[in-house]
């Protein structure tokens, strides 16, 4: 297999919904074994999102300026497909537990089926992130949960708050 190019390139996909610590840590570690890392930011029309698309691309852009060679993309339908108009051949998941392995390791070998030339690769996020979820944050400030400054940046609080509570 070829390498796609000489400067060093990664997807970083997902739905972020909305971005967490979890994520960014994933992102500075991938960053430090690829030059460039293009977070991929899912329309997502089968999930529904608390935030609409816009919204998850503003949030990741704020979490990650100033991160020279991060940069953050909406794409549409198929992962694998962005990832091959990019002429990339690498894909990041995070990998937190051990429930997340199942559908991880699934949807690796089906993307794998639907382009072999893309690899995924898993990455552990720091510890304290790994048992956080941009669903158990939804849910915790659904339920009137505050302070969730260690998880999220505090901007994706006030517009978490905002948007289930509008405050
Ligand atoms: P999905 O893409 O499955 O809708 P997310 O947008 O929440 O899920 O996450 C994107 C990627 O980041 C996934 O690979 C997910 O496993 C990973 N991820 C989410 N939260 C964390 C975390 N706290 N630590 C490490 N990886 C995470």
């Amino acid at each position: 297999m070829e390498r796609a190019s000489q400067t060093s390139r990664a997807v970083y996909p997902g739905t972020f919904d909305p971005v967490t610590y979890g994520h960014i840590d994933i992102i500075k570690r991938a960053h430090l074994l690829f030059d460039e890392v293009i977070v991929a930011c899912a329309e997502n029309a089968e999930k529904a999102t608390l935030f609409t698309l816009e919204e998850r691309i503003a949030m990741l852009r704020e979490a990650t300026e100033g991160i020279a060679g991060v940069s953050v993309e909406p794409f549409y339908g198929l992962v694998v497909d962005f990832v091959r108009t990019k002429k990339i051949n690498v894909m990041i998941r995070g990998l937190r537990m051990i429930s997340d392995f199942e559908y991880e390791f699934q949807m690796a070998l089906t993307n794998r089926r639907l382009d072999d030339t893309i690899e995924t690769i898993f990455m552990m996020p720091s510890e304290q992130y790994s048992f956080l979820s941009s669903k158990l944050i939804k849910e915790a400030a659904g339920l009137g949960a505050t302070g969730l400054v260690s998880f999220i940046p505090a901007f994706v609080e006030e517009r978490l708050q905002r948007k289930l509570h509008r405050r």
